[in-house]
């Protein structure tokens, strides 16, 4: 799928942060937009704005992904995705002798079982086209513990499992699964989280959403690279 024009591509969280800039890139690479948001319509407005000035097609739609309900319309109203960028996330940055079952359930339905229901119920038709590019957002978390708690880093962790499981099932039948695991990317993720310090990165300062999503593009563009973990860390090695 080296040329995405033609292509229709759904990116959870797309009203800001990480989801916005991928949204963006992959329509500057020729794909029409599923703008998914949660809360922000204004900001999902605006993104979607800005995608049919570039020339593409973008749909809007709103569902809270913790919710199996509404990702299971999300899945019907996208129409046929291409491309699926699992993007949407929480963190709840939290001293961990205090987080609850609450609070872990809350971390791991919005971001690992949306992942895994939205991957469920997009998958059947791309195996029928034989065509499919599904990005994983998790994060340097996975690798090292990271600076939100057990609940977000065993969240992203999980995705790295289904990234792996579905790439190895999924290589034969033209889909490829990926995942991205970045590090302090300048988002309102980053900058409400106390300990989240641009010291911490070797590069020395915070990535920009536009490094993530050039990744991002690069993925659903390779029909080779499959099963990998991307690391866009600013050096933040895993140990
Ligand atoms: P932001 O907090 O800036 O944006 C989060 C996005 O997710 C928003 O579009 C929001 O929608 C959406 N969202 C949140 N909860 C839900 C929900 N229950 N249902 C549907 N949509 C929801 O985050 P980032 O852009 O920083 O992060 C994007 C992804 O990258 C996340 O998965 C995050 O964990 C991961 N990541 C980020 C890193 C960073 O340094 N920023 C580092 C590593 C990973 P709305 O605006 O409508 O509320």
């Amino acid at each position: 799928m080296d040329d995405l024009s033609g292509k229709l591509a759904l990116v959870t969280g797309a009203s800001r942060g990480i989801g916005r800039a991928i949204a963006l890139e992959l329509a500057r690479a020729g794909a029409d937009i599923v703008v998914h948001y949660r809360t922000r319509v204004e900001q999902a407005r605006e993104v979607a704005a800005a995608i049919r000035s570039l020339g593409m097609e973008a749909k809007l739609v709103q569902a809270d992904v913790s919710r199996s309900a509404e990702i299971e319309r999300l899945a019907r109203e996208a129409g046929q995705v291409d491309i699926l960028i699992n993007n949407a996330g929480i963190a709840k940055p939290q001293p961990f002798e205090e987080i609850t079952e609450a609070d872990w359930d809350e971390l791991i339905d919005t971001n690992l079982k949306s992942c895994f229901l939205l991957t469920q119920a997009l998958l059947p038709g791309m195996r029928a086209r034989q065509l499919g590019r599904i990005v994983n957002l998790s994060s340097v978390a996975a690798q090292v513990g990271g600076v939100v708690g057990p609940h977000y880093a065993a969240s992203k962790a999980g995705m790295h499992g289904l990234t792996h499981f579905y790439a190895s099932r999924l290589a034969k039948e033209g889909i490829t699964v990926n995942a991205i695991a970045p590090a302090l990317i300048e988002t309102e993720m980053v900058t409400t989280n106390m300990k989240a310090t641009p010291d911490r990165i070797p590069v020395g300062r915070f990535g920009e959403p536009d490094e993530v999503a050039s990744v991002a593009v690069m993925l659903a563009r390779n029909p080779y690279i499959t099963g990998q973990t991307i690391n866009v860390n600013g050096g933040w090695y895993p140990s």
